[in-house]
C-alpha cells in the first residue's frame, strides 16, 4: 500500500482540500443543522469488506454525518447489505436507527462533499491518505468494492497498483496480494434511473462477496 498517514480519521476542519474547506464553510452557515465535515467510515475496523463510495452526497452523509444514509444511494445499498447478512436491523436513512454492519466497513475516497458531487483530482489525491490510512487499519479487509470509477481508481492507487493492470468495469474482478477488488457501477439515483445499473446487477456483485466470504 502507499505511504500510511497518521490517522483515518480527518479533521472536522482539515484544511487540505481548499475548495472543499470553503465550501464546507459556506454549507455550515447555510444550513447549520446539518454535518457538514469530512464524513468517518462506519463499521468495524475488523471487517472483512470494505466497501468504498466516491464521495458524502450532500443530502446524504454530509447532511447525516453517516456514509451513504439519507440519499438514494444509500436505500439501494443498505438493503443490498442487509439482504446478504453483511448489516443487522432496519434502515432508516438516519444515524440513530440502530442499523449495525455486520463484517462490512463503509468509507469513501474523498472524505468532504463536493460541489456538483464532483470532486478534484488533486482532491481525490488529496484525501487517499484516508483511505491509505482506514485500509491499513483493517487488519482482515479480503473484499473490497469501489463504487464507480474515481474510488476504483483511487483504492488501486492506495493498493500501490496500476491502473492499466487493473482497469474499472463493472463486474470486474482484480486480484492485489489478499485483497480482491470488486468493481460496481455507483448505486446512485442516476445510475439507476438510466439502467446502467439495475438492482440484478449491483445484488450479484454482493452476492459474489458473500459467497467468497462464506
Ligand atoms: S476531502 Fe479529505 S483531504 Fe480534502 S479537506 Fe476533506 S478530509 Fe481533508
Amino acid at each position: 500500500m502507499a505511504s500510511i498517514a497518521a490517522s483515518a480519521v480527518p479533521d472536522r476542519n482539515c484544511p487540505l482540500c481548499p475548495r472543499l474547506a470553503e465550501f464546507r464553510k459556506a454549507m455550515r452557515k447555510r444550513e447549520p443543522d446539518w454535518f457538514n465535515s469530512p464524513v468517518d467510515s462506519f463499521g468495524d475496523a475488523t471487517a472483512q469488506l470494505l466497501i468504498v463510495g466516491l464521495a458524502p452526497g450532500m443530502q446524504g452523509a454530509n447532511r447525516t454525518g453517516r456514509p451513504f444514509t439519507g440519499d438514494y444511494a444509500g436505500d439501494l445499498l443498505y438493503a443490498t447489505l442487509l439482504e446478504y447478512g453483511f448489516a443487522k436491523g432496519v434502515y432508516q436513512a438516519r444515524p440513530d436507527d440502530g442499523l449495525r454492519l455486520v463484517d462490512c466497513r463503509i468509507s469513501n475516497a474523498v472524505r468532504c462533499v463536493p460541489p456538483q458531487n464532483k470532486p478534484l483530482p488533486a482532491e481525490i489525491n488529496t484525501c487517499r491518505q484516508f483511505l491509505v490510512a482506514t485500509m491499513a487499519a483493517m487488519p482482515r479487509v479480503r473484499a473490497v468494492v469501489a463504487l464507480g470509477r474515481i474510488a476504483h481508481d483511487s483504492t488501486l492507487k492506495a493498493l500501490g497498483l496500476r491502473n492499466a493492470a487493473a482497469p474499472f468495469a463493472h463486474g470486474a474482478v482484480h486480484e492485489a496480494g489478499v485483497i480482491r477488488l470488486y468493481d460496481s457501477y455507483h448505486c446512485s439515483r442516476y445510475n439507476t434511473n438510466t439502467g446502467r445499473l439495475t438492482v440484478a446487477m449491483f445484488d450479484a456483485v454482493i452476492a459474489a462477496i458473500r459467497a467468497r466470504l462464506g
